[in-house]
């Protein structure tokens, strides 16, 4: 009736979908009260007015990203009203002029406090060159160890972000996706948050490999309907008996493993899809007592062995000691029908829940009064007092503190015993001496061996679960660096590594009194500036290194010549390239490309190589590496090392892209391989071709045959992809009994 303008149609469609979208979230929250309800609407607005007039990168109002934050907070972690608020307003602070202080003006400290969590965690978005996330990791886990609210409410951003990563460039999409699958996916875990844990990687593999995710997802859609009649079959003998049994069945179902998991178990044992027998997981579900649900599992496991054989080495219970992150269950595999072997999962609603929705169901059911303390809260309780305690540990620099905080989150524990019979808790795989670190660092310092249940054994021993230990110490030990190769826990590697650097520290004095000494005698006056110089001059990477080496005689006294020092050289690195690629005279391995063909990061001036594994010619698409001491090296994104590179080391990805136009005269070398029905004289056709007709220079070349079939491999010099991909189009189309591929050439 009444004419718009097409803006004005545009903003009341948004409102209208802003509303639905909140309405949908209310909804979600339950009944909670007026008070409760009130908050989740104060913080709405407050986020709606913060973020007024911004989109995201897929066009949609950037009010939709908190909404469904805050959606999934509320629905699928069953978190309540003061997560939902601050879910709301996560990037309030961070995007708009509203404060930490309005924030606590309004809602208090407690929510002040998450927000400011969350606020310093994406204080550093995932933009170009901004490669190095971890010391903005261990601000964020400052403050979980507060309220624990800030890291769910982070995964529920990561989760949502993850969701609608295909409106993200290439590289942000496996930057993100890479530090989803090293740290966000872990932490899932560790908090028992398998649901998200499971979403986190798939989608994230779906952009690292997503060629093998494609495939797998394509053959898990195609085999569905055969699958879900096979569960059918075996679902169906096997209700009727345990409902016989007066077993209150709340649901069994027949689950599809992730694609994640299915691809680790191809890589694993190296079998194609078709191979991999365990494709889903029955899961039976029993609503019963908090007092009879342990009774119950194990009436219905003994049911269904009745019906299907099973193997006694394929039962794994945690029912009765659950794993450290609360994980309750009972699995076993059986033999199903047409001689298939299937898993089964048996627990109880309550398990199930918290299974599914990790700690948040599980205090939900602490606080209702149906479960009782349990093992698990201490065994999680331990855990953020370690990550506390890592956390506060100053002397960890941050990538080191990213590993141990990595290995924290997936080890399990063991339980050993004291002389006196106390209990202490230890990451799976720990030493004697990771056990004399957890009861004292003096009494780890002077480990010399342990008695483990009456025997004696050497300090790298590797504890079981219920082993009695007694340390033996003597005054004479010291701390030595060959035993961070054995120790696990993260208290004896730091402990190890504050006492070597103490000790590394005391040594360097040692050094600059002799470097000191040296520049008295050649009558130069030695400052802050000429140390630095010195230290440019030998490649050490900080001060305390260069004293140290001078002490230990690594940089000898005859090295130390003064004048030789300070002489002029032509080719001098200002300190910012020798950052840049460490140790920049070491770089003999690497040739430092003067940044012609590629930019990295957002810098050009960056020094890389390319890297030798998969040879990147121009055209391929390819990311950075930073490594330690050579500066970027340049992948391929399909090179078979990426996926680990990415995958454990993500924040040192950098973005990389090849220049539009450079010199083009210079040629990459790239391998091919070709195969084929072996015949008189094809291998010099072969090559006659590529140098004669397609001009093309070969480094090497190697063929073999057999059974009547050649196969080689050159090395072909070449100007991109392009040109790749026309020369083995030709070859190709000369002989259709040959194929021809690009190969990696390490
Ligand atoms: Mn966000």
């Amino acid at each position: 009736m009444n004419v718009q303008a097409p803006e004005l149609e545009k903003a009341e469609q948004e409102k209208q979908e802003i509303i639905k979208r909140y309405r949908v979230l209310l909804r979600a929250a339950g009944s909670v009260g007026n008070e409760r309800r009130k908050l989740i609407r104060d913080a709405f607005e407050v986020a709606l007015e913060a973020h007024r007039g911004t989109y995201r990168k897929s066009g949609e109002p950037y009010i939709f990203h908190p909404l469904a934050v805050a959606q999934i907070a509320a629905q699928e972690l069953g978190l309540g009203p003061n997560s939902i608020a601050c879910a709301l307003m996560h990037d309030v602070v961070e995007d708009s002029d509203v404060t930490l202080e309005d924030i606590e003006m309004r809602f208090g400290p407690k929510i002040a406090r998450v927000i400011n969590g969350l606020t310093k965690m994406s204080a550093v978005h995932f933009e170009a060159g901004q490669s190095i996330q971890a010391e903005n990791f261990r601000k964020m886990l400052l403050t979980i160890s507060d309220d624990l609210r800030v890291i769910l409410v982070k995964l529920c951003d990561r989760l949502h972000n993850m969701r609608t990563l295909a409106s993200m460039s290439h590289s942000s999409q496996l930057k993100i996706s890479s530090e989803t699958l090293f740290l966000y996916a872990p932490l899932a875990h560790r908090l028992g948050l398998y649901a998200i844990k499971t979403e986190l990687e798939d989608l994230s593999i779906k952009y690292t490999e997503s060629e093998k995710y494609e495939e797998i997802a394509q053959k898990l859609a195609a085999t569905k309907t055969q699958r879900n009649r096979y569960i059918r079959e075996f679902i169906e003998p096997l209700r009727e008996k345990l409902e016989a049994a007066g077993l209150n069945i709340f649901e069994i179902k027949g689950r599809p493993k992730s694609i994640y998991s299915i691809l680790q178990k191809m890589k694993k044992q190296g079998i194609p899809f078709e191979q991999v027998y365990d494709l889903f997981a029955i899961r039976i579900i029993v609503q019963s007592d908090p007092q009879r649900e342990k009774e119950d599992c194990w009436r219905a496991f003994s049911i269904i062995t009745d019906i299907y054989k099973t193997q006694a080495d394929r039962l794994r219970d945690w029912l009765t000691t659950p794993k450290a992150n609360g994980y309750e269950a009972l699995h076993t595999t059986v033999l199903g029908p047409k001689a298939k072997w299937v898993e089964v999962q048996i627990r109880s609603k309550r398990m199930d829940d918290i299974a599914e929705r990790g700690l948040a169901a599980h205090w939900k059911y602490k606080a209702s009064g149906s479960a009782q303390s349990t093992p698990q809260d201490a065994t999680f309780d331990n855990w953020l007092a370690r990550v506390k305690d890592m956390v506060e540990n100053k002397e960890l620099n941050a990538l080191e503190f990213l590993d141990d905080f990595k290995f924290s989150l997936l080890s399990e524990e063991i339980y050993v015993f004291t002389p006196k019979g106390d209990i202490r808790n230890l990451a799976n795989k720990s030493t004697a001496l990771d056990f004399a670190f957890d009861i004292h660092s003096d009494v780890g310092a002077k480990c010399i061996g342990a008695k483990v249940n009456g025997k004696l054994v050497p300090i790298s021993h590797t504890l079981k679960n219920g082993d009695l230990v007694e340390i033996i110490t003597s005054q004479k030990q010291r701390v030595h660096e060959h035993w961070l190769d054995f120790v696990v826990t993260v208290k004896a590697k730091s402990k190890i590594r504050n006492s070597l650097r103490e000790e590394k520290r005391n040594k360097a004095e040692e050094g600059l009194e002799i470097l000191e000494r040296k520049f008295r005698n050649a009558k130069v006056q030695f400052n802050d500036q000429m140390a630095q110089r010195v230290m440019r001059y030998f490649n050490q990477l900080s001060l305390t290194d260069l004293y140290y080496n001078i002490a230990i005689a690594k940089i000898s006294k005859d090295d130390l010549e003064v004048s030789k020092i300070l002489a002029p050289k032509d080719d001098k690195p200002s300190v910012e390239e020798a950052v840049a690629v460490g140790r920049e005279r070491d770089a003999k391995p690497f040739v430092p490309r003067k940044n012609e063909e590629i930019i990295v990061g957002d810098d050009h001036e960056l020094n890389y190589s390319l890297a030798k594994c998969c040879n990147p010619i121009p055209g391929d698409p390819i990311f950075g590496f930073v490594t330690i001491g050579e500066g970027v090296k340049i992948h391929r994104i399909n090179c078979p090392n990426a996926i680990s590179l990415m995958s454990n080391y993500g924040y040192r990805i950098i973005k990389a892209e090849w220049k539009a136009k450079f010199n083009y005269e210079k040629a990459f070398q790239a391998g091919i391989r070709i195969t084929g029905i072996d015949d008189v004289g094809v291998v010099s056709r072969i090559t006659d071709m590529i140098s004669k007709e397609l001009k093309v220079n070969m480094k090497s070349i190697s063929f073999g045959s057999h059974a009547g079939t050649f196969d080689g491999t050159i090395i072909l010099y070449i100007y991109d992809t392009t040109h790749l991909n026309e020369l083995i189009h030709k070859l190709e189309s000369t002989n259709k009994h040959m194929t021809v591929t690009r190969i990696d050439l390490a």
